[in-house]
């Protein structure tokens, strides 16, 4: 496998049990190559990170989307 099939891959997919032959190739191909060893680990993290980030936009959704809905209001009812 070479390091742009591997990009191609997913090895998000999931576990062991759902894996084909390019999940394999892929999980190979890691062990061989650090430098898409090293990729792969950054896109853990980074995927970590989004996933908390997600969280926390999700928890301000709604404080947000009330500020908006009392700004409109507060905007019509001032207006002569
Ligand atoms: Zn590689």
């Amino acid at each position: 496998m070479t390091c742009e099939e591997f990009q191609m891959a997913d090895l998000d997919g999931g576990l062991t049990a759902e894996e084909g032959p390019l999940q394999q190739a892929a999980r190979q191909h890691l062990l061989e190559c650090p430098h898409c060893a090293a990729l792969h680990e950054n896109w853990q993290v980074l995927r970590t990170d989004l996933h908390a980030l997600a969280q926390k936009l999700g928890k301000l959704k709604r404080p947000l989307a009330w500020n908006c809905a009392f700004g409109r209001n507060f905007a019509s009812n001032t207006r002569p």
